[in-house]
């Protein structure tokens, strides 16, 4: 049996992940299951997976864990240490899957016990990707890309040879706000940033697509985990969100990879590696769709894409100045504090903050020192979200 160990259990890319591993249970041992807020699922998941630990992010619902699995074999905790011991615990493949910055500590943990890491958590890869990959090479570790677009690149790479990649174009469905008038942008509220035209996702992701924050975050990714130049990274919009990525090789081939909008392939392809194994997605129907589109990302719609760019080209743990800023920024919408367009607005006010002041952002990459610029990047933006909103 494979042991396995699941960070951000209850989120959506989680539950995927449950739900392909949970068809085969003979061939788990599922060690530990990470949440936060949810309990109830948290709880239930790890009863049903038998799984030795659950743990959830909050300290304040320990009881309420502990409540939960009164009775059963499955054990409790809360915290930042005990997710990072979670992730520590001996497994052989680990899906990293919280949201947001809080998901670097425990991914580093799991690399440091040189398990197979299922990376979905690109925020770890933005804020932190040298620190990241570093660790992974000192620990003989592997790191299987489970954003769609990544997995797609990496597919698409089996058995190439990186130096003769010209470019890699990533697609963007363009989100709930594709088609909008750009003066309607400021007016977003937050119900309408929060559906998705083709993906079924958590909420700050989904808000996150249609910022084009997301496939900023995504262009970073790119550039950190497969190591090819900013100038060699194209967004090209595609409504369809079923070409998920393109490799432009120097012959002039394009290999795309395409596939329905389904998480449980990207999280199935990680699990199974390197065997590919058959998966309960949806087969295309290509003569149905009949067509798929692509246009050029607009950058006056979607200013994110030129701050990825920006952050890229400052270099040093600016990614976590652009990482902790879009996290603020996003909380302040969700929150009604600002809206729509103000988020790019407070990226870029805290980045240029965070490079006026000593931001610490050339100190050398080490995990306590992305935290530390990781908090006063969230200071700054909140400055600059107290300035747009008062
Ligand atoms: P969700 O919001 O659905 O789930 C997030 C998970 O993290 C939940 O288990 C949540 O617990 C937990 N969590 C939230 N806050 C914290 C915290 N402070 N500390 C520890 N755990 C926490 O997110 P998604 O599943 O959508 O996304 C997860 C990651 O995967 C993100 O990095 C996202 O960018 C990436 N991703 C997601 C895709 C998708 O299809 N959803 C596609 C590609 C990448 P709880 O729910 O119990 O509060
Ligand atoms: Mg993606």
């Amino acid at each position: 049996m494979r042991k396995v160990t699941i960070l951000g259990a209850t989120g959506s890319i989680g539950q995927n992940t449950i739900d392909l591993i949970a068809r085969a249970p003979e061939e788990y041992d599922v060690v530990a299951l990470t949440g936060a807020g949810n309990i109830a699922q948290l709880a239930e998941d790890a009863v049903r997976l038998r799984a030795n630990l659950a743990v959830t992010a909050r300290e304040d619902l320990l009881d309420d864990l502990r409540a939960a699995l009164a009775g059963t074999e499955v054990e409790a905790a809360a915290g930042t240490q005990a997710l990072i011991e979670a992730a520590s615990r001996p497994a052989d493949w680990i899906m990293s899957a919280i949201v947001g910055a809080a998901g670097l500590a425990p991914g580093l943990a799991a690399l440091e016990q040189g398990t197979t890491l299922a990376l979905a958590n690109k925020e770890s890869l933005v804020c932190a990707g040298e620190l990241v990959l570093r660790t992974a090479r000192a620990h003989g570790t592997q790191i299987l890309p489970v954003d769609s677009e990544h997995s797609a690149i990496f597919q698409a790479l089996i058995g190439e040879d990186m130096a003769s990649v010209e470019r890699i174009v990533i697609t963007a469905s363009g989100g709930a706000f594709r088609d909008w008038p750009i003066e309607k942008l400021a007016q977003a509220t937050l119900a309408e940033a929060s559906s998705h035209p083709n993906w079924d996702m958590g909420q700050r992701i989904t808000i996150d697509s249609a910022s084009m924050f997301n496939k900023a975050m995504e262009v970073i990714e790119t550039h950190e985990f497969f190591g090819v130049a900013p100038d060699q990274i194209e967004v090209l919009v595609h409504p369809q969100s079923m070409i998920h990525a393109l490799v432009g090789f120097n012959d002039g081939a394009l290999m795309a990879h395409v596939g329905p909008p389904d998480m449980r392939h990207a999280i199935g392809f990680a699990l199974h590696h390197p065997e590919r194994r058959a998966l309960p997605v949806e087969r295309l129907d290509l003569a149905a769709i009949g067509t798929f589109e692509f246009r050029a990302p607009d950058e006056v719609r979607w200013p994110a894409l030129r701050l990825a760019r920006e952050a890229m080209q400052a270099g040093g743990m600016m990614g976590a100045v652009f990482n902790a800023a879009k996290e603020t920024a996003l909380d302040g919408f969700i929150a009604g504090q600002i809206g729509f367009t103000d988020m790019a607005h407070v990226v870029e006010d805290a980045m240029a903050r965070m490079s006026a002041s000593d931001g610490h952002i050339a100190d050398t990459m080490t995990l306590d020192n992305v935290l530390q610029v990781d908090h006063l990047a969230r200071k700054a933006a909140q400055a600059a979200i107290a300035k747009r909103a008062g």
